[in-house]
């Protein structure tokens, strides 16, 4: 193939320019991917305003991909045919690293990725690596599961990979401190997982109306509200035995240990600026409240797996996790309303 493709480069910080590019060569050992959906991801938002240390500039983003196989590489050996359609996430492992081969893939150093390592999915098509075909997160899309909600398995996935630490279960109480996308992904799971309450709070009201949509029980506002005091008049002056710190403010992460429950979990999910990562926990109460604290970063391939399932099941309602699906041409549109906080998930669908 050698056609042209409509593509979105991030030419420089702030600047996303979708124009025309060369449609990839298909890898030898690879496939190319016909795009029919990319989801834009909160870290694809911290890329655009601020660069990252992995990504050269300009770039095609986009690693929350669905698409269709158009065409396979020389000497490709994989489980997919042309036609398939499939749901593609970013991580790349190392299957010789020692922490893959024993299922902790979160752990190992050597994870490459999609869109960092390898040109992205906003665009028309991918090449997808042979590296990827051997030891990527690419599955099936359930031939019912549109492909709007088969691209955006990934961030479900870290968010399984928290409730897993923390053994969310029946009859806990939950709180997720930010009302984000992420934050919406982890009142569902929590539910799924058997949480008797799921509490939210945020100090943005515009993004407490749009968790309202995953029906926690309460939300809180903790810029206007006292949430330590709200928080246990919720609980029944027990605090919540899991608390999930989906926003990256360190002053969540102190908020945490004062308000979890005695013997309560803590899934730190945010991570922090450089400038603010000290936050001053008080290292008393986690001693003599018998908390746990879980540091969360990445997941693993069943993580993955099981956040395709929950999408396929509605566990994981991807109608109310997508707030708009717009073609490629309007990406900056859809950047906008993302940088606002007036979207949840936003979906591109390139050649629409
Ligand atoms: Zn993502």
């Amino acid at each position: 193939m050698s056609k042209a493709m409509q593509a979105m480069v991030l030419q420089d910080v702030m600047q996303c320019v979708v124009e025309e590019r060369p449609v990839p060569q298909t890898p030898a050992g690879g496939m190319l991917v016909k795009v029919h959906a990319c989801g834009l991801c909160g870290s694809d938002l911290r890329t655009i305003r601020s660069g990252h240390k992995n990504v050269k500039l300009p770039w095609v983003l986009g690693h929350e991909i669905c698409g269709e196989v158009a065409e396979l590489g020389a000497g490709y050996a994989g489980p997919w045919k042309r036609g398939d359609r499939l749901s593609i996430g970013p991580n790349v492992y190392d299957p010789g690293d020692p922490f893959c081969i024993e299922g902790r893939h979160e752990l190992s150093a050597n994870v490459r990725e999609i869109a960092q390592q390898w040109p992205g999915g906003l665009a028309e098509y991918i090449a997808i690596p042979p590296e990827s075909v051997q030891a990527g997160n690419i599955l099936p899309a359930p031939a019912k599961l549109d492909s709007i909600y088969a691209a955006i398995v990934e961030p479900g996935s870290s968010v399984i990979h928290a409730h897993e630490k923390t053994g969310t279960t029946i009859g806990d109480t939950v709180l997720v401190m930010g009302a984000g996308p992420i934050g919406c992904l982890h009142v569902a799971v929590a539910r799924a997982c058997g949480a008797a309450k799921v509490f939210v709070s945020d100090v943005v009201d515009e993004r407490l109306k749009l968790v309202q949509a995953f029906e926690p029980d309460a939300v809180i506002n903790s810029a206007t509200e006292d949430l330590p005091s709200r928080i246990r008049e919720l609980t029944g002056g027990l605090g919540p035995s899991v608390v999930i710190t989906a926003n990256p403010a360190a002053s969540s992460q102190v908020q945490a240990v004062e308000v979890a429950a005695k013997g309560g979990r803590i899934a730190l999910f945010g991570g922090l600026p450089h400038s603010d990562s000290k936050p001053g926990l008080d290292m008393n109460v986690v001693h003599y409240q018998n908390l746990t604290l879980y540091g969360i970063s990445r997941f693993a391939p069943r993580h993955f797996r099981l956040s395709l399932q929950m999408l396929e099941s509605g566990q994981i309602p991807g109608e109310k996790l997508v707030t708009n699906v717009m073609p490629l041409s309007q990406f900056n549109d859809g950047l906008q309303l993302a940088l606002d906080g007036k979207a949840l998930k936003v979906v591109f669908q390139p050649g629409a």
